[in-house]
């Protein structure tokens, strides 16, 4: 697919070929910076992901019988082609999600680097051996594919999180069903044809393009033996619901957070104020790790907020492919109007307001875009009360709240914990026993000390606790969700 809006109406991928599929609707996929139609897709039906899971199952025999290296080869040349088009690709990325120029790059070098690492994880040891309770005995664990695995991904990272899922999912010998978000159906496109071009075979990669119904299909089929989910919790909860309930099925899902980071009493405050303007505001706040909590301490509350708030009041926004801008537009409407109901509610529940660009001036928006989804930072400051649905709910924007502390990393344990999420977070201190305090009892998945909260390694499990997963972290721990683990024991 070229870089120009093209007059084609793109296909699904399904057992090999490119189908238009069965259904007579079609959806257009949109660059939120203008509103500009980058592209016509064809919407997959309930028909389409039967015929793409039937093409996975009759492939799935042949695939799982090749050696890992054999099935590590093709995704070796998909790693190629995201290295030498990540500038390419970067740019198809910001189109169509608004992120940023440097951060849709940063999405396919993120894609790369999984892709390397499930491929690589080719050649590395794929059990245990392990002592016998009795000497003549020898025991073993070995990993084997799980069969089909249906893969539902987000649009907020359209070309890394895909293959967070299918890269080792196929690696490991299991044939892959994938929708990618409706938002951003020409990262699936573009990825597909990666896929083909690496000659992976008829059937072991399948991509339906649509929605919710074509996502519910492939979660309620029997023969889906893994579902792969990254998005919101609301959707998340009720696959997990759904799936948990299936002997024999699984779901691995990564859901939300309301993320917090924590500024000590012994913060270094260039840090801490770094930290929280790129956690807080990069990808427009529409990351599932994004911070829209600021927990500080008293003592240096005023210059934090002093400092932050500078920089939330300037923070450029603008055209995503200006490598000036810091932050690109929301998706869509929906995200806008969602980001403004939040910043109403704050407001009834008690905020100091201290920075309100929710509707940029028109010398703000940059021409030729007035259409776009625009918002700028939305900034805070309110009492901690547990009650606070401002505190407790994840928006998934630049809405952030400063919340002021006194007394000791119990207090600030205390409100940072107070949660129902417990994906990501932060703590900001010179001091080692606040760091370390925070890694041990911070609930989250991922907790960084003196760093942003954002911009996770796919070498380290990424999910969350409480309602942020159910589990089944994924990055490099997707294998657990994509492989079975079999004892075997074998007397001499
Ligand atoms: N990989 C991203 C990061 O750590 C987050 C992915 C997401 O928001 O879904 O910043």
């Amino acid at each position: 697919m070229s870089q120009q809006a093209s007059e084609e109406t793109y296909q699904h991928y399904i057992g090999g070929e490119w189908t238009e599929g069965r259904g007579d609707e079609t959806f257009e996929s949109v660059d939120p910076s203008n509103q500009e139609v980058l592209g016509e897709f064809h919407r997959g039906t309930e028909e389409d992901v039967d015929a793409a899971l039937a093409a996975a199952k009759e492939a799935e025999d042949e695939w799982a019988d090749l050696s890992y290296i054999d099935r590590a080869e093709y995704l070796w040349d998909v790693y190629h082609e995201l290295k030498d088009r990540t500038d390419e690709l970067g740019e198809i990325v910001t189109k169509e999600c608004g992120k940023e120029i440097s951060e849709g790059k940063a999405d396919v070098v993120e894609a790369a680097h999984m892709v390397e690492w499930a491929a690589g994880n080719a050649r590395h040891p794929h059990g245990d051996v392990v002592p016998s309770e009795i000497g003549s005995k020898d025991a073993y664990m070995r990993r084997k594919p799980r069969g089909v695995i249906g893969c539902i991904t987000p649009w907020n990272f359209p070309v890394a999180i895909p293959f967070w899922h299918m890269a080792l999912a196929l690696v490991e010998g299991n044939t892959v069903v994938w929708k990618p978000a409706e938002q951003t159906p020409w990262c699936g496109q573009i990825i597909a044809e990666m896929m083909v071009d690496a000659g992976i075979p008829e059937g072991v990669f399948n991509m339906v393009q649509g929605f919710g119904d074509a996502g519910n299909a492939i979660v309620e089929d029997d023969r889906v033996d893994t579902v792969l989910f990254t998005g919101s919790s609301e959707v998340g909860h009720k696959i997990a619901g759904k799936v948990g309930g299936e002997p024999g099925k699984l779901a691995a899902c990564e859901m939300g957070g309301k993320n917090g980071i924590v500024v000590t009493e012994n913060a270094d405050l260039d840090i801490a104020v770094h930290s929280a303007v790129m956690s807080s505001f990069k990808t427009t706040g529409q990351r599932c790790v994004s911070s829209e909590r600021l927990i500080v301490h008293e003592d240096v509350y005023d210059e934090f907020k002093e400092r932050y708030v500078e920089l939330a009041q300037s923070v450029s926004v603008g055209d995503p492919l200006d490598e000036d801008t810091f932050m690109g537009p929301m998706v869509n409407e929906e995200q806008v109007e969602k980001f403004g109901k939040y910043n109403d509610l704050a407001r009834e529940e008690g905020a100091n307001v201290l920075v309100d660009r929710e509707e940029l001036d028109a010398d703000e928006i940059p021409e030729g875009h007035e259409d776009g989804y625009w918002v700028g930072p939305f900034v805070y400051e309110i009492d901690y009360d547990t009650d606070l649905r401002c505190l407790q709910e994840e928006v998934f924007g630049p809405h952030v709240a400063l919340v002021k502390y006194s007394g000791d990393m119990d207090r600030a344990m205390e409100i940072h914990n107070d949660t129902p999420y417990g994906l990501a977070g932060a703590v900001i201190s010179e001091d080692y026993r606040q760091v370390n305090q925070f890694r041990d009892e911070a609930e989250l998945g991922l907790a960084y000390g003196n760093l942003p909260c954002i911009g996770a390694e796919v070498q380290l499990p990424f999910g969350g606790v409480k309602k942020s997963g159910n589990g089944y972290p994924s990055a490099r721990e997707a294998i657990e969700a994509v492989t079975e683990r079999t004892a075997w024991t074998v007397n001499n």
